[in-house]
């Protein structure tokens, strides 16, 4: 069998086409930036061993894992992460609220940031390069999770101070922002079938999702400067009713951000103060 008829195989059984130069890549040793390589090599025969690594892995595509636990790398922000099934598989929608954050930390050298549920540290490590001098916290409930993060930070070589426990029980001191990309899916979304893979602590948050949002919301202000930002991701029906729980906390500059695909993405609001 030749590269090419392993990909053309692969995409009979329904895998996408950069999914299947993906995996096969994969099987093959070789990194994801050499698709060229695979074109250009596509007669190539594809050795019996490296068939059977590339049929275990599209039957692990298939039956729902990650591309990103498969390979056990997600690049977010252009960071090359390390992921696995102990945290949620980083979204590229989630980018949308570090260009946020980055944006409100644009006039506020060495400022204090705060991560809520890190997760592979995706966030938090993307501000930490973004801008080296801010002084960054990462916050997870999951001991798990927070192993991941901390690899991640040793071996991309940011110093970001890790905390483990709910939301800002960990957290001492006010700060300039505070950013989280928290559980949000309802309960009982059918679209959690889907990603059965990936922890559910990351993902469901009660019967409407937004229970750890409210959480989050009610325990921010203590920990915010005066004029300090709550940057929130959530789903994308839930735009407005979270805009209305930072209303009715008190926050104002309310306001939502669409991702890429046009779905407001995030929400965050100011703590009123200074301004
Ligand atoms: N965006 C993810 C999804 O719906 C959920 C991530 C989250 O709950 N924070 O697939």
């Amino acid at each position: 069998m030749t590269l090419a008829q392993a990909l053309a195989a692969a995409q009979a059984l329904g895998l996408a086409r950069l999914d299947a130069q993906l995996l096969l890549l994969l099987a093959l040793e070789r990194g994801p930036q050499e698709r060229a390589w695979l074109l250009a090599h596509d007669t190539d025969p594809l050795p019996p061993e490296r068939q059977q690594r590339f049929e275990q892995l599209l039957q692990r595509r298939a039956g729902g894992e990650p591309l990103a636990y498969l390979s056990g790398t997600k690049e977010f922000f252009g960071l090359p992460l390390r992921v696995d099934a102990r945290v949620l598989d980083p979204r590229p929608d989630t980018e949308t609220l570090v260009e946020w954050a980055l944006e409100l930390l644009a006039p506020l050298p060495g400022a204090s940031v705060v991560d809520l549920g890190t997760g592979s540290g995706a966030i938090a490590l993307a501000l930490k390069h973004a801008r080296p001098e801010l002084r960054v916290t990462a916050v997870d409930a999951s001991a798990d999770a927070l192993a991941v993060a901390r690899a991640n930070a040793e071996r991309l070589d940011l110093p970001v101070t890790f905390l483990q426990g709910s939301w800002l029980s960990p957290v001492a001191g006010r700060h300039q922002l505070i950013v989280s990309n928290p559980p949000y899916v309802t309960d009982d979304d059918p679209h959690l079938a889907a990603l059965a893979h990936e922890p559910l602590q990351a993902l469901a948050s009660g019967p409407d999702g937004l229970r750890d949002i409210r959480e989050i919301i009610a325990q921010a202000p203590a920990h915010l400067l005066p004029g300090g930002w709550l940057l929130l991701e959530q789903g994308w029906d839930q735009a407005a009713a979270v805009r209305a729980l930072l209303a009715g906390a008190g926050f104002v500059q309310v306001q939502s951000r669409m991702d890429l695909a046009g779905i407001a993405r995030c929400s965050g609001g100011q703590w009123p103060g200074l301004g």
